[in-house]
């Protein structure tokens, strides 16, 4: 069905104003420095015994990495490999992470929600989080007692931007009684004022978990409407949208149809709906992973950010990519650079308030628990 109503910060004349938290285009906060030992920069050369060592990792991105680029990134991935073991660190990437540190450098690659999830599972003391603000501090929620590092906590999402947790007070104020389902893509203080948390995987199965006629689902209005197309539950939306995914047209899926009537679209569901509406398959990126792994098109359109389609053709080559790309620069805040800077400086470190943290803990947790 339709959904029910969708609202913003205009709806509300009394909304309090200041910073979102999880801002998109500045400081989300500013990461207090963690005091310890700065270790001093190794050799950053291109040295045969470099070209050596990193064989093994070119070999897993040779297919979209040129050999002329490789000299400029082995050595400072050779570095961030020897300094994680000796620092006991682990590396989690997203998916939209570019192929040199997804393949290369990364203990875990996985959706925000594997990768928090996974970090769970490992011994090491340190995590160094190659995503954006709020996966690093989903991470934390779920790993409080261990050290979460971003290389740079500028590293926002126009999602987690989009809305605060005086927004979710004010939504309830006006739907009293009606539970609140927040994607994972906000802020820790958004959590801290939701009911339960959902990932674009699981959205539909926790909205029906809740047993209500009405749920209020926010900050993406297009997983929002996806989600109302597959449930009977009356959905209340937040404006907020992905800048990456909103950016994507049916007409330029319609034009790839039309060049190559074989090809094969798969979407995200942070997509507008005329996009959706044109692809063969819908799923979060797990899924479409999934999707490409059993499946192996010929040729194939993925509808998501750029960098991923690079990280599936590294790993299955015989699958020929059509990529309107489009990159989402918060996530191309995370570099090479500053990953090793990171690991020498232990530096940014993610914190959040205790108190909010236990209640932020509590709605991602919940979600966790939801049998499938
Ligand atoms: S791709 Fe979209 S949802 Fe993901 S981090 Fe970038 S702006 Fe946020």
């Amino acid at each position: 069905m339709p959904i029910a109503g969708i609202y913003g910060p205009d709806d509300f004349a009394n909304r309090p104003q200041g910073q979102h938290q999880g801002q998109a285009t500045a400081s989300p906060r500013a990461a207090p420095a963690r005091t310890g030992p700065t270790l001093p920069t190794p050799s950053l050369a291109w040295t045969p015994e470099v070209a050596r060592a990193t064989a093994p990792l070119y070999e897993r991105v040779k297919h979209v990495i040129p050999p002329i680029e490789w000299p400029l990134m082995a050595p400072t991935i050779l570095a961030i490999n020897e300094l994680k073991r000796a620092r006991g660190a682990v590396i989690l990437a997203h998916n939209y992470q570019a192929p040199e540190i997804f393949h290369c450098v990364a203990d875990i690659g996985g959706d925000s929600l594997q990768l928090a999830v996974e970090a769970t599972k490992v011994k090491a003391g340190i995590i160094v989080q190659c995503g954006v603000h709020f996966m690093a501090e989903t991470s934390k929620l779920l790993n409080p007692d261990k050290t979460v590092l971003i290389p740079d906590s500028r590293a926002g999402c126009s999602l987690a931007a989009s809305i605060t947790g005086a927004d979710v007070r004010l939504l309830r104020e006006k739907f009293p009684g009606v539970p609140v389902v927040a994607y994972v893509n906000t802020s820790a203080e958004v959590k801290a004022e939701v009911d339960i948390c959902c990932t674009s995987s699981n959205a539909v199965q926790v909205v029906e978990s809740l047993g209500t006629r009405s749920v209020i689902f926010l900050p993406d209005r297009y997983l929002a409407t996806y989600v109302a197309s597959k449930t009977d539950v009356k959905i209340i939306a937040w404006k907020g949208a992905c800048e990456v995914h909103e950016r994507f047209k049916g007409e330029e899926l319609r034009a790839f149809r039309e060049a190559d009537p074989s090809v094969q679209i798969i979407a995200h569901p942070e997509c507008p709906p005329d996009v959706l509406a044109e692809a063969d398959f819908t799923g979060s990126t797990a899924h479409m992973i999934n999707w490409v792994r059993e499946r192996r098109p010929r040729r194939l359109v993925m509808i998501t950010e750029c960098s991923m389609a690079d990280n599936v053709r590294a790993e299955l080559p015989d699958v020929e990519m059509l990529r309107p790309c489009n990159l989402c620069p918060h996530m191309k805040r995370i570099t090479l650079a500053n990953i090793l800077e990171s690991l020498l400086t232990l530096r940014e470190e993610v914190t959040i308030d205790p108190t909010l943290a236990d209640r932020a803990r509590r709605s991602v947790e919940r979600m966790i628990n939801l049998k499938n």
